[in-house]
C-alpha cells in the first residue's frame, strides 16, 4: 500500500533530503501505518543549518517592526488552521480531538506572547551615570537555534520555543518526534503564509542521528529540548560540551496530595481528569495520588466510580480517552500492570479489560488504578507515561511532603485542601517547579515560564515567558560618552568610578 512521505522543510519548502532511511507513522486508533517519515542524515542537517545561518543573519537585521508584523500574521494563520492542526495531531498521536484543540490553543498563547517582542526585547537606559556618561543594555539574537521535541505535544511543545526564538531574530531548526511528525509541517506552512523569509524556520525529521548532528554542529548556538530524562541528560551534556546554551526538559512523576479537609468530589474529579487525559501521556499528568489519612478509602472509591464512566476509543468519535501512541509503548505500559501486582500493589481497576470504541487493532489500554503503592515499586519509581494512576497512602502532611520531595523528579505537583495555611506551607516546602493549589495540572500561562526542578530539567532557564526571551537572546551593556569639551577629564589611570 502506498503511503505519503512526511518530508523535511528546507529553504521555505518541502525537501526529501539525501538519506534513504524512513520511519513508520501510525494511526494509533487503527494500528495502521498511515505515512512514512524521512530520517535526516548528518549531511542533511548540515545543509539545513547552512541555509539557516544565511537566512538568520538577514532576519536578525530586519527591523523589529517587520519581525513583529510576521509574528502577528503567524498567529492569525495558525488560528485559522487550528482545527486542521488538531485533526493531524489526533490522527498521529491518538489524543481526542478536543484535547488536540486545547494543545493548539496553548501553543497559540505563546505566539501571542511573542507578538509583544518590541516590549519584551527592550533594554534599559540610565541617563548621566557620571559626567556625560550614559549606560544602556540591549539584547541580541544568538543565530541558529535547535528545538527538539517529544511525541506527546507535537504542536504545543515546538510552539513553546519557536515563536520567541524567531521574534527575537534567530533562525530555527526544529527536530520533531518521528512518531507524529506532520503537525510540524503545518506550522512551517503557517510561517510561510505569514511571510517569514525562507530558511528562518526549518524542520529536519529523524532520530538520534539528526539530534546528535545538531548537538555537535558548530553553527548551532542553542538547543531547547523536551523529552524523557535519559535523553534530556544526553542532550544537555553533549550540547554544553560543544559550547551551546542548552535547556533540556525531562520526564516527570507528578504527585497530587489530598489532605483530609479537601473537597473529596473535586479531588476525585481532578485525579481522574489529570490522570487519564491524553491517556496519561502528558508531562504534567498526575500519576501518583498521595492520600493523607483518613481520606484514602473514600478517595479510591470516588476515583474508581468516575473511572467506570470513562469511554476509551477513537479520538475522532467523541470518546474521553484515546489510544496510546504506538503498540510498542502500549505494551511497555501494560507490562507495569503485571509488575505492580507482583510487587504487592492492589489493582483496583484493570485497563486491559476495556472495550474500546474503535478498531480492535488500535493501541488500546483503558484507565488503570493501583492502590497501596509504595516507593520502591516500579509502578511508583518509573515514569510510566500511560493511563496508570497510583494511590500512595500517607499518615500525615509531613509524610506526604517527604514522599514528594524524595522523588528524583520535580516537574509538577498539586495539593488539594481547604486550608490556605497548609497550601501555603506546601508551596514553600515542596521541591517542584510548578505547583497547583486545588488545580491538578498547573501549566503556567505563556507569560510565565514553564519548567521543573531536579531530573525534570537540565539547564538554568525554563521555557517561554521572560526566561524564554532571555534564553534566545544575549545581553550587552554599553557605557557611552559622546565628546563634550566641557566634560573632558584628562588622563586618569584609576579604575573607572562613576562618581
Ligand atoms: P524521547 O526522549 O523518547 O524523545 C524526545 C526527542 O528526542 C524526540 O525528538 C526523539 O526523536 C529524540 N530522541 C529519542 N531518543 C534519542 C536519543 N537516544 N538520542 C538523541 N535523541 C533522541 O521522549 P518522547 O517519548 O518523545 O516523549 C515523552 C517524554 O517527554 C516523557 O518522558 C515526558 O515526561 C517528556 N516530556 C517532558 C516535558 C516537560 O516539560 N518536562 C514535556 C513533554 C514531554
Amino acid at each position: 500500500m502506498h503511503v505519503d512521505l512526511v518530508t523535511h522543510w528546507r529553504a521555505g519548502e518541502a525537501w526529501s533530503g539525501t538519506g534513504s532511511r524512513r520511519g513508520d507513522v501510525f494511526d494509533p486508533a487503527t494500528g495502521r501505518v498511515v505515512r512514512q517519515v524521512a530520517y535526516a542524515e548528518q549531511a542533511d542537517v548540515e545543509a539545513v543549518v547552512a541555509d539557516a545561518v544565511t537566512a538568520g543573519e538577514r532576519w536578525a537585521a530586519e527591523s523589529l517592526t517587520r519581525r513583529t508584523g510576521v509574528m502577528f500574521a503567524f498567529r492569525e494563520a495558525l488560528a485559522r488552521r487550528a482545527d486542521e492542526v488538531a485533526a493531524v495531531i489526533t490522527a498521529e498521536h491518538g489524543k481526542v480531538l478536543d484535547d488536540a484543540r486545547g494543545e493548539v490553543q496553548r501553543g497559540l498563547e505563546v505566539a501571542e506572547f511573542a507578538c509583544g517582542a518590541p516590549h519584551l526585547l527592550k533594554g534599559s537606559f540610565s541617563d548621566g551615570v557620571s559626567g556625560g556618561v550614559d549606560v544602556y543594555s540591549l539584547r541580541q539574537p544568538l543565530g541558529v537555534v535547535a528545538v527538539i521535541s517529544p511525541f506527546n505535544f507535537p504542536a504545543m511543545v515546538p510552539l513553546w520555543f519557536v515563536p520567541i526564538a524567531i521574534a527575537s531574530g534567530n533562525a530555527v531548526v526544529l527536530k520533531p518526534s518521528e512518531k507524529d511528525p506532520s503537525a510540524s509541517l503545518l506550522l512551517a506552512e503557517c510561517w510561510a503564509e505569514a511571510g517569514l523569509p525562507p530558511g528562518v524556520f526549518n524542520v529536519v525529521h529523524g532520530d538520534k542521528v539528526a539530534v546528535d548532528a545538531l548537538l555537535t554542529h558548530d553553527d548551532v548556538a542553542a538547543v531547547s529540548f523536551v523529552g524523557s530524562t535519559p535523553v534530556a541528560r544526553h542532550v544537555y551534556e553533549t550540547g554544553t560540551a560543544h559550547g551551546k546554551r542548552v535547556q533540556a526538559l525531562g520526564g516527570a512523576k507528578n504527585h497530587m496530595v489530598v489532605l483530609p479537609d479537601a473537597d473529596l468530589d473535586s479531588a476525585a474529579d481532578a485525579a481522574v481528569s489529570a490522570g487519564f487525559g491524553s491517556a496519561g501521556e502528558r508531562c504534567m499528568a498526575i500519576s501518583v495520588v498521595v492520600a493523607v489519612d483518613p481520606v484514602g478509602d473514600d478517595l479510591v472509591e470516588a476515583i474508581a466510580q468516575r473511572m467506570a464512566g470513562l469511554t476509551t476509543g477513537d479520538g475522532r468519535q467523541g470518546c474521553d480517552m484515546g489510544p496510546l501512541v504506538t503498540g510498542e509503548h502500549r505494551d511497555r505500559v501494560t507490562g507495569y500492570l503485571d509488575a505492580g501486582v507482583a510487587e504487592g500493589a492492589q489493582l483496583v481497576v484493570d485497563g486491559r479489560q476495556v472495550v474500546p470504541k474503535g478498531a480492535p487493532e488500535g493501541f488500546w489500554l483503558g484507565p488503570t488504578l493501583f492502590d497501596g503503592v509504595r516507593p520502591g515499586m516500579s509502578v511508583y519509581d518509573d515514569e510510566i507515561f500511560g493511563p496508570v494512576l497510583s494511590v500512595v497512602r500517607a499518615a500525615s502532611y509531613d509524610e506526604a511532603l517527604r514522599i514528594v520531595n524524595a522523588s528524583p523528579y520535580g516537574n509538577g505537583t498539586a495539593i488539594f485542601t481547604a486550608d490556605g495555611g497548609a497550601a501555603r506551607r506546601y508551596q514553600r516546602e515542596v521541591q517542584v517547579g510548578m505547583i497547583g493549589v486545588n488545580v491538578p495540572i498547573p501549566v503556567p500561562m505563556a507569560y510565565y515560564s514553564f519548567g521543573g526542578w531536579k531530573a525534570s530539567l537540565f539547564g538554568d532557564t525554563h521555557a517561554h515567558g521572560t526566561d524564554g526571551v532571555h534564553f534566545f537572546t544575549r545581553a550587552k551593556v554599553v557605557t557611552s560618552r559622546w565628546p563634550d569639551p566641557a566634560s573632558r577629564t584628562g588622563v586618569d589611570l584609576g579604575f573607572p568610578r562613576h562618581d
